[in-house]
């Protein structure tokens, strides 16, 4: 058996829990048309689950697919026998109460003086909100991301109608201080997009120099951490890491993807701005919602309208069992995911076929063959035949500083990303595998 089944039974007593809840209702059991034909349907959904790749195992060592913890599948499986929306409070009154904490939590991991924020529907909608507050408090003004960061952001400013501009980086992937500020210079500019763990490469923007930039300019700086920002509680980070996690709390605002490395099911983003006032700029008059309360209801925040209390729920439960702090065993998994990046960024750099451009900053390791990159396709190709399944990421010629010759300014390169903290333990059982591809 390669899924873990050992929650169903704990899922089953919590919904006796649940159910007890409701024991003063009158006897009644709701009827689904198609009962008796569950059964079939099921087994053909799992069959056709098949035709997935294993990304709950560590020979899955290719994008960032991360398995949920039990507690959150289990959690948010059970608020579905409920089905709040946190929308607003009349929807879901507990499940909003558990957001808020959840979220408060988040923001207290940040080191967040105040805050204001929820959760999204994933990492696009988050950034697409911050950088839409960036956009009504500075009509018309720039938003400059890297030209490593999220393609997102290009998409976005062009839905919200806001100029946009690519900021060249250095050899590493981070942004590049002096074209950031030649930029600058020019004026105009509503944002910065500071990118604390870039979707490629794991590279993180030095983000203490682009808020001294702030101080000149007065642009906002947001903080995409989507993918990073839960490392913020890792012990083994490099200095230029620290520094860029520990100046996090000086962002204007911040998204964070709890479904990509806090163990929660897809559906899971979340945004958070420093200043609560941004609150204001959601005003909207609902002719039919919010009357069952006078506290804050989320979609009086959010810019989504229906969002799933489950995730809420999901979320506030995994938080709940493995708490957001320094040192703990949540921050544990992230450090061992990130010495299996090292580890694995060692033994490529020993390797003669190999070049690795840079050390890794989180937990994901970008390398070149030398023979170039239609080699990188063969390891591929062959590494999944073998069950190791790895990831290709097109990256400039120009981070491997000379290291390596090509006629184009792009090359094709093998990506490995080590989310799971298991990783650490089967780097082995990954190199046995990509020795024998050609
Ligand atoms: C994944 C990611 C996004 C997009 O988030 P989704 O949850 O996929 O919508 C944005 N920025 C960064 C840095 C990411 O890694």
């Amino acid at each position: 058996m390669a899924l873990e089944t050992a929650s169903l039974k704990l899922l089953a007593d919590a919904l006796r829990t649940l159910d007890a809840g409701f024991a003063e209702l009158p006897p009644f059991v709701p009827e689904f048309p198609g009962n008796a034909h569950m059964a079939g349907v099921l087994a053909e959904a799992a069959e056709r689950l098949h035709d997935n790749f294993p990304y709950f195992h560590p020979l899955y060592a290719g994008q960032m697919l991360k398995p949920p913890h039990p507690v959150a599948r289990a959690a948010y499986a059970l608020a579905t026998w409920i089905n709040p929306n946190n929308h607003a409070l009349d929807g879901g009154r507990a499940s909003s109460a558990m957001e808020k904490e959840a979220v408060a939590q988040i923001a207290a991991m940040f080191g967040l003086p105040t805050h204001l924020g929820h959760l999204t529907g994933g990492g696009t909608m988050a950034n697409l909100e911050a950088l839409w507050v960036a956009g009504q408090l500075y009509p018309g003004k720039k938003i400059l991301a890297s030209a490593q960061s999220h393609y997102t952001h290009e998409r976005i400013s062009g839905v919200l109608k806001l100029p946009f501009s690519k900021v060249a980086t250095d050899d590493h992937g981070r942004m590049d201080m002096v074209a950031l500020e030649a930029l600058a210079a020019q004026g105009d500019i509503g944002c910065v997009v500071a990118t604390l763990g870039t979707t490629g490469v794991g590279a993180i923007d030095p983000l203490p120099e682009i808020l001294s930039l702030r101080e000149g300019y007065g642009f906002r700086v947001h903080v995409d951490s989507a993918y990073g920002g839960y490392f913020t509680l890792a012990g083994n980070l490099s200095p230029h890491a620290r520094a860029a996690f520990d100046s996090i709390s000086q962002a204007d605002s911040i998204v964070i993807d709890p479904h990509k490395h806090g163990l929660q099911p897809y559906g899971c983003g979340c945004v958070l701005f420093r200043d609560p006032a941004a609150g204001a700029l959601y005003r909207h008059d609902s002719p039919y919602t919010y009357f069952s309360s006078n506290d804050l209801h989320l979609g009086e925040i959010s810019l989504e309208c229906s969002r799933a209390g489950a995730s809420a729920v999901a979320l506030w439960s995994t938080q709940r069992l493995l708490p957001l702090v320094e040192g703990g065993e949540f921050a544990a998994g992230l450090e061992a995911s990130r010495r299996a990046a090292l580890e694995m960024a060692r033994r490529l750099e020993a390797d003669p076929r190999f070049v690795v451009p840079f050390p890794p900053e989180l937990d994901i390791v970008v390398w070149a063959p030398r023979e170039g990159s239609e080699m990188s396709q063969r390891i591929f190709d062959e590494a999944a035949r073998l069950g190791l399944h790895l990831a290709l990421i097109r990256l400039p010629v120009t981070f491997f500083a000379g290291r390596l010759q090509s006629d184009s300014e792009y090359i094709l390169c093998l990506r490995s990303v080590l989310m799971k903290p298991e990783h650490e333990t089967w780097v082995d059982a990954i190199f046995e595998r990509l020795n024998q591809t050609p």
